[in-house]
């Protein structure tokens, strides 16, 4: 099939690539002319593991196109996806200008029927905005064009999106019109060829599901950084407890790690989100206020922690720091709980030495040169000189360091583990003062 897709971000280039890798036509839109000459050239703007070797097979290939050009693009595909950030508004509701833009380009442009795909995440009713602005659009154009608008939210996880596109555990499509569903289960059933991944839902419920699926994983989070918080004072250590939970089957594993606050692109704005969406509904949505309430607490949690180690004094103070990412296996800074750190750590008059697999040019680029921080290229080079060693993302190399060389290399023997990474006893036996999340030291 031919598909457009507008937005080639985080969502948009991995989907575009993996549409591409199954066979379909794909033209890639963008704003961003940098963005997309660098694509034509076969640089990939974001890290994402088994991104750029699709990238490369579907440009070499000839299905994969990259352009700024908007009306080429509206004249490629009959499926238009709209794959444009919602940064979140004054207020903490989503913001759809990108959205109403790309559907207004559209309405523009299109000279036959088009399914236009909602993959951005965006607050229930827009697909109804969406469809307004296309009918006058229209309406300008003095034309009687038709088209759909369908809700077909994204789940991927950073880090693994591109298998998540490969092998998604659901396709949800929002619609009620026949004819766009059928186009949709076309698309998509290479992706659906083991089981029946396919949900097909009114387009409002569609909506909702996206917010209800990223606001349940993000109250999982707060949860157990509530229990954590509950366990220090407690004397309890919140691993074994997470251990205790997990194997329950009505629990699970998945999704309980304790830590130093939910961070990316996603969770914190989505559940902003849905919260003003609840409040122009008239309703009040206590849960999720509070799962936002104790995830702005929890940031907070490691600069406590090493506050009150050096008794207030950080002027002057190294920190060594392991991981900026929001998570492992991105380069994304989006409200990482590295930057909430690393803001109070040099409001306190310290220096931060930091070390990241992959979101080093990142951190360059918000932060740009300042003498408080110094980005280096390994985990041994942060320690040289430090003062402390702090970690915010659990990156695999991180698992297991050389101990007695962290101790050998610090000026004096901390470490505040946002992660949970080491076991508390392990790192008394070696004589470090450790301070872990709900593992006995309490802030
Ligand atoms: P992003 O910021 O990485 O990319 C958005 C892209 O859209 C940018 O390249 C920007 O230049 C482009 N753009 C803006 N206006 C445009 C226009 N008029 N025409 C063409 N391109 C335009 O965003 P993202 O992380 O890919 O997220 C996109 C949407 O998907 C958001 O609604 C997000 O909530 C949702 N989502 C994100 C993830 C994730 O993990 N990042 C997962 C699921 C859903």
């Amino acid at each position: 099939m031919k598909v457009t897709v507008f937005g080639i971000g985080y969502v948009g280039l991995v989907q575009a690539a993996v549409l591409a890798e199954a066979g379909h036509h794909v033209c890639c839109v963008d704003i961003d002319q940098g963005k997309i000459d660098g694509l034509k050239q076969g640089i990939i703007p974001i890290y994402e593991p088994g991104l750029e070797a699709l990238v490369k097979k579907g440009t070499r290939e000839g299905r994969l196109l990259f352009t700024t050009d908007a009306a080429l693009g509206v004249g490629f595909g009959e499926l238009q996806f709209i794959a444009v950030g919602t940064p979140p508004d004054e207020d903490g509701s989503a913001d759809l200008k990108y959205v109403l833009a790309v559907a207004q380009t559209i309405a523009q442009h299109m000279t036959g029927y088009k399914v236009i795909i909602n993959k951005s995440t965006v607050p229930v009713g827009t697909a109804d905005k969406v469809s307004a602005k296309v009918a006058q659009v229209l309406a300008e154009r003095d034309s009687s064009l038709s088209y759909a608008v369908v809700s077909n939210p994204e789940f991927l996880k950073e880090g693994a999106a591109v298998s998540d596109c490969q092998k998604p555990d659901r396709i949800v499509i929002g619609t009620q019109d026949l004819q766009a569903e059928q186009k949709m289960r076309e698309l998509y059933a290479p992706f659906n060829r083991n089981h029946d991944k396919v949900i097909v839902m009114d387009v409002r419920s569609a909506e909702l599901t996206k917010y209800a699926a990223n606001c349940m994983l993000a109250t999982k989070i707060s949860f157990m950084n509530e229990m954590a918080n509950l366990a220090e004072l407690l004397g309890a250590d919140i691993e074994a407890v997470r251990k205790g939970i997990g194997s329950d089957p009505r629990i699970g594993y998945h999704f309980i790690y304790p830590g130093c606050g939910y961070g990316g692109s996603c969770f914190p704005k989505d559940v902003q989100a849905l919260v003003r969406t609840a409040e122009q509904v008239g309703y009040q949505p206590q849960l999720l206020q509070s799962v936002e309430a104790v995830n702005y607490r929890q940031k907070q949690k490691l600069f406590q922690f090493i506050n009150r180690h050096f008794k207030g004094e950080l002027a002057g103070k190294t920190i060594a720091l392991w991981g900026l990412a929001f998570k492992p296996n991105t380069d994304d800074m989006r409200e990482a709980s590295s930057r909430v750190l690393m803001e109070s750590l040099w409001a306190a008059g310290a220096k931060v030495q930091a070390f990241d697999p992959e979101a080093q040019h990142e951190t360059q680029r918000i932060y740009g040169d300042r003498d408080d921080l110094l980005l280096v290229d390994s985990m041994e080079a942060a320690l040289q000189g430090a003062d402390a060693l702090m970690i915010c993302t659990e990156w695999q190399p991180f698992r297991a360091p050389d101990f007695s060389y962290i101790k050998e290399q610090l000026k004096d023997a901390v470490i505040v583990d946002g992660r949970n990474l080491y076991d508390p006893a392990q790192m008394k036996a070696q004589g470090f003062a450790y301070y872990g999340i709900g593992r006995g030291e309490s802030v």
